[in-house]
């Protein structure tokens, strides 16, 4: 801004400058009483002062009382002018007050006769830069001051919610609150922060849930079989001169508590080691046929079937091949099986189909077993559940099989639909994506 309003100020000195040049050089040896009378008619401000050179550089009229007549003036815009160009400079007074000097020639047919040289004090310039100067000085200060209070008013308001989230935090820690659900007193991001904190509390309030279901579920499970080979042991140790069959059928029957123990504990291991994703992590996915899959699993299952007079049934007419990790897609497909052999009465059929879309395996078990009512269809994939405890022990079952096929599928992207009737069977369907990747 000085200096577009500088330049601005040694223009229109210059302008002045030319003015009265060109005024000048319409006259003749003037004298200088004639120019002090030209220069009245101009009305010029009492802060400038002109001087009128000869082509030599000496002063032949100084407007102020010819103090610098007869002297030479060699200063740079005179010697431009005497050279035929305009020139303007800047400098100082006495008082430190900016001043502009602007020389122009005097031209008289194309000659330079003589130079103007004019000098206007720009009090005025500086004193409207303080000006300036000052404004900005309070602008920025009260600028300053307005940004100051409306970031802390800001601020205020934005850190309040997250405030009011820290505070119940470390209450609810501090009074060892398990879980904490914050009130949604804000709107906008904040408001959207507090539901997906809620939503994440609540999430991990139902695993925790789970897991204390689970962990007494799994004591139960455990304890039964124990108790059975406690109280044979006991009785044993009770009876010492007991008969040898007797003996014999007591530990036959620990026998089998010790396989359902062993049962229960592998296929706690198996559910466990595809709850950690760092084992999920290192399974070995490859491609792989499932139609030979299927038909390996069916092999090792027709004994069963076999025993219990039940047709399995297992034609395929594709062949379909996918990324899959085979000992879980096995242990799933088995279990699923298994049950239909297990939970269909003797003389039933089971069959086993495969097909596919689009993008999907689909794998169908439908069994003539004894079928699941409407509200226990949903709860079977739970860990533990079973739909008749006392004839899933006599079975073997320990209610883990289907949480496995439904963790190993699940693991493969896929899922498990059932379509079941009491006393007519039940259809599984298991869906896999097929991906080579
Ligand atoms: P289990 O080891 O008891 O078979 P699962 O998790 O495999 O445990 O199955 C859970 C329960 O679902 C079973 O106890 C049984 O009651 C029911 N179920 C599973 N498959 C079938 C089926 N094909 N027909 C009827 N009931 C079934």
């Amino acid at each position: 801004m000085k200096k577009y309003i500088l330049n601005q100020k040694e223009i229109s000195t210059l302008s002045q400058a030319n003015v009265i040049a060109g005024y000048i050089s319409q006259y003749q040896d003037l004298s200088n009483e004639s120019i002090n009378k030209l220069l009245a008619q101009q009305q010029l401000s009492s802060d400038c002062r002109v001087l009128m050179l000869d082509k030599d550089a000496i002063v032949t009229y100084d407007s102020n009382n010819g103090v610098m007549n007869g002297k030479i003036m060699l200063v740079g815009p005179v010697l431009d002018a005497i050279d035929g160009n305009n020139s303007v400079e800047q400098g100082k007074d006495g008082d430190g007050e900016l001043i502009l000097s602007a020389a122009v020639p005097i031209m008289k047919d194309k000659e330079v006769t003589g130079v103007i040289y004019y000098q206007a004090l720009a009090s005025d310039f500086s004193e409207f830069i303080k000006q300036i100067n000052l404004t900005m000085i309070m602008l920025t200060v009260i600028v300053s001051i307005l940004v100051g209070v409306v970031s802390f008013i800001m601020s205020a308001i934005i850190t309040h919610p997250i405030r009011n989230i820290t505070e119940k935090l470390s209450k609810a820690a501090d009074e060892e609150e398990d879980y904490v659900i914050i009130e949604r007193t804000s709107g906008g991001e904040m408001g959207k922060l507090i539901d997906a904190f809620n939503k994440m509390t609540a999430q991990i309030q139902k695993q925790e849930e789970k897991r204390q279901e689970f962990v007494s579920n799994a004591s139960h499970e455990l304890k039964t079989p124990l108790s059975s080979i406690k109280l044979i042991s006991d009785s044993l140790l009770n009876t010492p001169d007991a008969p040898k069959e007797m003996v014999d059928e007591f530990l036959t029957d620990m026998n089998v508590q010790v396989d359902r123990l062993t049962r229960i504990v592998e296929k706690l291991l198996t559910l466990t080691r595809m709850d950690s994703s760092a084992n999920v992590a290192k399974m070995d996915f490859q491609v792989a046929d499932l139609t030979d899959l299927c038909s390996n699993i069916t092999k090792a299952l027709r004994p069963l079937a076999e025993q219990k007079h039940i047709e399995l049934e297992y034609n395929p007419e594709l062949t379909v091949y996918s990324k899959i990790e085979r000992d879980r897609l096995w242990e799933a497909i088995y279990n699923v099986l298994d049950n239909s052999i297990k939970y269909t009465k003797e003389g039933g059929k089971v069959t086993m189909n495969l097909s596919k879309d689009e993008s999907n395996v689909i794998i169908e078990i439908t069994d003539t077993g004894i079928g699941i009512a409407p509200d226990e269809v949903y709860k079977i994939f739970d860990r533990f559940y079973r739909v008749d405890k006392a004839r899933a022990r006599e079975t073997g079952g320990t209610g883990l099989g289907l949480s496995i096929a439904l963790t190993a599928i699940e693991l493969h992207g896929g899922n498990i639909k059932v379509e079941s009737e009491e006393g007519v069977g039940s259809t599984f369907r298991i869906i896999i994506p097929i991906t080579f990747q």
